[in-house]
Formats: structure tokens, C-alpha cells, sequence
């Protein structure tokens, strides 16, 4: 049961990226930036899509050049932040309508309305503990009027 929930995460990952990738602007090979990337030392993590890592040890997904991490905790106060295309921190308010589902084995499925925090960084929801195995998360926001949704597995390593 655990490897084929990996194995699913796995692929959900790289189809990700290759969906990234495919956005990327292409470059050219005979004309000047039109403008230099504030430090140089990281000028290939400046483009757009140049990266993906966690900024909030959680799990970074994409919605056209929007990018949003997903922070599942074991005590239930799970994160959603939300980041431009060159991973830029955007107000939580960019996005609407935030809510998770969260399918654990043999429980009732649990519903909850998240709430930008009193910073207006991130998107926070006050959900009951979370163990991991076996669950689901789908996550439904909006953004730009547009609703969109996708579902996670939950790795119980993977919970913060
Ligand atoms: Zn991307």
C-alpha cells in the first residue's frame, strides 16, 4: 500500500514539471536579457519555472504560472502558500475560495475552509491531527475566478 501511494505521487510530480517545462519561455541564443537577474550567482534559478524546491517544506504544484505549496502538518493546521513563476511570495489573497478534503480510511470525510493567517502570507486551515497513511487531501481553490482542484495522497514521512 505504501509503495503504490508513492509510486502515484511520484508520477503526479514529474507530470507536473513536464507540464512546467513545457510553459517555459523559450530562450534565445542571440539577443540580451532584458534584464539582468538581481544575483548572478543563482542566475539559473531565475527564470520562470527555474524553480521548484520547497520554500515551506511542503509540496510545490503548479496552476499556469501560478505556483502553490501545499504544507500538510501532523496537527492539522495545514499551509497553502502561493508563489509567481519565478517562486516570488504572493499574497494569499491572489487565490480564493480555499478549502481541503481530507479522506482518511474508514472516517468520515473531513471539510475544511481554510483562512488567509494574520500575516496575509499564507492560507491556513485548523483540521483535526493527521497521521497519514491511506488519506487523501483534495485541494480546491480559486484563482483568477478560475476554480481548481487537485488531489493529494498523504506520506506520513512527507507530514511536517
Ligand atoms: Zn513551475
Amino acid at each position: 500500500m505504501t509503495t503504490s501511494v508513492r509510486v502515484t505521487l511520484a508520477v503526479a510530480a514529474a507530470l507536473l514539471v513536464a507540464a512546467c517545462g513545457r510553459e517555459a519561455p523559450q530562450t534565445s541564443t542571440n539577443s540580451t536579457p532584458a534584464a539582468p537577474p538581481n544575483d548572478p550567482a543563482h542566475q539559473a534559478l531565475a527564470g520562470p519555472h527555474g524553480d521548484h524546491t520547497p520554500h515551506h517544506t511542503g509540496l510545490v504544484l503548479m496552476q499556469g504560472d501560478v505556483h502553490y505549496e501545499v504544507v500538510l502538518k501532523k496537527d492539522g493546521r495545514h499551509q497553502i502558500w502561493f508563489s509567481d513563476a519565478v517562486r516570488s511570495d504572493l499574497p494569499a489573497s491572489v487565490a480564493a475560495k480555499v478549502t481541503m478534503e481530507i479522506a482518511r480510511p474508514n472516517a468520515a470525510v473531513e471539510s475544511l475552509t481554510l483562512a488567509i493567517d494574520d500575516n496575509g502570507e499564507a492560507w491556513q486551515a485548523g483540521g483535526r491531527p493527521l497521521e497519514g497513511e491511506g488519506a487523501m487531501v483534495k485541494v480546491r481553490f480559486s484563482l483568477q475566478g478560475e476554480p481548481h482542484e487537485i488531489e493529494i495522497p498523504v506520506v506520513a514521512a512527507s507530514l511536517r
